[in-house]
């Protein structure tokens, strides 16, 4: 197979043909180039406000293209809520980020988009509670949606869903170039260039069953590594180090914000853009959505030789994994996180992109922390910052504390203790880390094995693709592990793989 540098016109009128989704609309002159074929989002909602997001396409754009976008509180676009025009600049790859402000708290809304004589699919979205209405919460965790993997029967599925927000926990796409016999290839090589960021978005983006779930409901992102490049840790990664790996940040960061219903306060400049934020859900929950990228330092023990990246190492044999000093998040993000706990609220949930539980893969002697086996790049390869960030939960009385996850290809449910190695050492926090929505995982038997060896791992499947979907009120939080049955298959059927539920009060997921 020959590697397309980049959509033909073919693929991209063929993206633009009309769905079976009554959330899809034909374009308004089919023959021309189409400018939409990246769909819309929405996210980052609050009481009053939300981003609405598109990007234009075409070899033949101008500098500079006016675009409207219109809020409505009927799909059919009756009762107007807000209007107005973004200039979508080629500098920004075309991309328009819209913020209608003043809306009501709590209700959908649809919008849309026009330029050049062309109209977009309409979306749908939702603004946040009044901070001190009395409110519940729906939502899914998402993640690692690698594009050679597997088919987005996930997403097909989640749109169809009567959800409140996604929260997207980090691997939106993947830098790699594909190997000949993937079930479908990425566009190009492996990602070293601004040009090739953004073909990677849209090839992603040009997703029918992504498509649907962005225009289904408001999502909130943050990333992880492969936004940039694999395992990367603020400057460095195992390729790149110092002025050359910020430069591709700078890339990978301009790309994330052109392609994502990013606020535009939160532009890059250069190699920094600020993610990290709080949202408030009514009175019922504090959502703390956090960076573990960007202001990390370098995974501990690193084989000599390489300039970044992870490894597996023995405690025994790394005196770092001990180092107090060492954070997954820089000391601002950390402090900033310890500082926002609510109390005041039913529950605080923790937006963040790994696994959080510890996950040894050999024995642990209690008492003894040169023991066990880690991962370097989650949170095993920083566990005096873990114990840090929980214990400044516990401290600020943080009520019921969740920690929502990915990266690791697998549905996890675990207790999070400030000491994993004491089976009597009290549940602080629960966690759900949910696995891939394409990405391939391990083979279960090792997933079994890191069940067996921690015992705090409720659930454990490294076999299933899917993701989470979460329903919130004050009383409890129910966590449906949702599975898909064939990842190969985009019409795939996707079903409730487990049930969990956690009692507000009573720290720790529990069967269901
Ligand atoms: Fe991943
Ligand atoms: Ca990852």
């Amino acid at each position: 197979m020959n590697d397309r540098p980049t959509l033909s016109r073919r693929q991209l009128l063929a993206l633009a043909a009309p769905l079976a989704s009554p959330l899809f609309v034909r374009h308004a002159r089919a023959a021309d180039v189409p400018r939409f074929p990246l769909g819309v989002a929405s996210g980052h909602p609050r009481a009053d406000r939300v981003v609405l997001w598109t990007r234009l396409i075409g070899d033949d754009l101008p500098e500079q293209v006016p675009v409207q976008w219109e809020l409505a509180e009927d799909e059919n676009f009756q009762r107007m809520a807000a209007r107005g025009t973004e200039t979508a600049e080629a500098a920004w790859a075309h991309s328009v980020h819209a913020e209608p402000a003043g809306l009501a708290p709590a209700r959908g809304y649809w919008y849309r988009f026009t330029a050049l004589g062309q109209r977009s699919m309409v979306g749908r979205t939702r603004t946040a509670p009044a901070p001190d209405a009395a409110t519940t919460l729906r939502y899914s965790i998402a993640s690692c949606q690698r594009w050679d993997h597997g088919h987005y029967a996930a997403w097909a599925h989640m749109a169809q869903q009567p959800l409140d927000l996604v929260l997207f926990l980090g691997d939106y796409i993947y830098e790699y170039a594909s190997p000949p016999d993937a079930v479908r290839r990425h566009v190009g090589p492996k990602i070293r260039t601004l040009a090739q960021y953004r073909e990677r978005y849209a090839q992603y983006k040009s997703d029918p069953a992504l498509q649907a779930a962005h225009a289904a409901f408001p999502w909130l992102l943050v990333w992880d590594d492969h936004e940039v490049e694999n395992d990367y840790a603020n400057d460095r990664s195992p390729t790149l180090a110092g002025a050359q790996m910020l430069a591709l940040r700078a890339a990978a960061y301009q790309a994330a914000w052109e392609h994502q219903p990013y606020p535009k306060a939160w532009r890059p400049r250069g190699p920094d853009m600020r993610i990290y934020d709080r949202y408030d859900w009514g009175r019922l929950a504090r959502i703390h959505a956090i960076d573990d990228r960007q202001y990390r330092d370098p995974e501990a023990c690193l084989p000599a030789g390489r300039t970044g990246g992870s490894t597996t190492a023995k405690a025994a044999d790394c005196a770092e994994l001990r180092d107090a000093r060492r954070t997954l998040l820089g000391s601002a993000q950390e402090a900033w996180l310890a500082e926002g706990w609510d109390r005041e609220r039913r529950w605080n949930l923790l937006a963040q992109q790994t696994l959080m539980a510890r996950a040894s893969s050999l024995p642990v002697t209690p008492g003894d922390p040169a023991t066990g086996r880690y991962w370097t790049d989650g949170w095993d390869g920083y566990a005096p910052a873990r114990r840090r960030l929980l214990a400044s939960a516990v401290e600020a009385k943080a009520a019921n504390l969740v920690v929502l996850g990915g990266d690791v290809h697998a549905h996890y449910v675990a207790d999070l203790k400030l000491d994993f190695d004491d089976a009597k050492a009290p549940v602080v926090a629960s966690e759900f880390c949910g696995s891939s929505i394409s990405s391939h995982g391990w083979a279960q038997s090792k997933a079994e094995e890191l069940r067996g060896l921690n015992p705090h791992l409720h659930y454990a499947r490294a076999d299933q693709r899917g993701y989470v979907q979460f329903t919130l009120d004050e009383r409890r939080l129910e966590a449906d592990v949702m599975v898909v049955a064939q990842p190969d298959d985009p019409a795939s059927a996707v079903g409730v793989g487990a049930r969990f539920v956690v009692e507000a009060g009573r720290p720790g997921p529990q069967s269901a």
